[in-house]
C-alpha cells in the first residue's frame, strides 16, 4: 500500500524528498523492499489504472529508482542498500542485492528465519565466492559496503 504516497511521490511541490518519481519508479522500489510480493496502487481515473497495469511490460530504465532516490536533496541514503541491482555484474555471480536483501531480513530477527535461510541455501552464487574486487562497490550510488554485507552474509548463512 501507499506505494505513490498518497500521489505526493509523484510530485516535486508535494514530495518531502522534493523530487518526483514516476508511477513505475514507485512500484518498483516498493517491490524491491524485503517481504514484499504484491502492491496495491490507487487510480483516480481509468487512464492512470491502464498505466499502472503496463508497469509488468515496463523496461528496467523506466522501472529504475535509484538515479532519482540518490539526487534526493533532503534525505541521506549514505550507506543504505535500496536492492536497486546497479552493483551487478559480480565475477562470482553472487545478486548482491538479493543477498544483501536476505541478510538484512535475517538480522531483523532474533533468530534467521526458515523461510529466509531456505531462500539462501537456494542461492547459485553465495556471498562467500565474494573475492573482494571491489567493483560492485564503485557501481553503487549509495556508497553501500557491500564487501562487507558479503563477509556478514557468509558468516551469518554459511558458518
Ligand atoms: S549495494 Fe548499492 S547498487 Fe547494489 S543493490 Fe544495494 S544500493 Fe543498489
Ligand atoms: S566485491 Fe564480491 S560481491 Fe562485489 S563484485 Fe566483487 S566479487 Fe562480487
Amino acid at each position: 500500500m501507499k506505494a505513490f504516497g498518497g500521489g505526493d511521490l509523484l510530485h516535486a511541490d508535494r514530495s518531502l524528498a522534493g523530487v518526483a518519481l514516476t508511477p513505475y519508479q514507485c512500484i518498483s522500489y516498493a517491490l524491491d523492499r524485503p517481504g514484499v510480493a504484491s502492491v496495491f496502487t490507487g487510480a483516480h481515473s481509468l487512464e492512470e489504472l491502464q498505466m499502472n497495469l503496463v508497469y509488468a511490460e515496463a523496461t528496467d530504465a523506466a522501472k529504475d529508482y535509484a538515479t532519482a532516490l540518490a539526487t534526493f536533496p533532503r534525505m541521506r541514503w549514505k550507506g543504505h542498500c535500496m536492492y536497486c541491482g546497479h552493483c551487478a555484474p559480480c565475477p562470482s555471480g553472487i545478486d548482491v542485492a538479493l543477498v544483501t536483501k536476505l541478510l538484512n531480513l535475517g538480522l531483523a530477527q532474533e533468530n534467521v528465519p526458515e523461510t529466509v535461510r531456505e531462500h539462501y541455501a537456494s542461492l547459485e552464487h553465495k556471498a562467500g565466492e565474494c573475492l573482494q574486487c571491489g567493483s560492485c562497490e564503485e557501481r553503487c550510488p549509495f556508497e553501500v559496503a557491500a564487501m562487507q554485507n558479503m563477509e556478514q552474509a557468509a558468516r551469518l548463512f554459511e558458518d
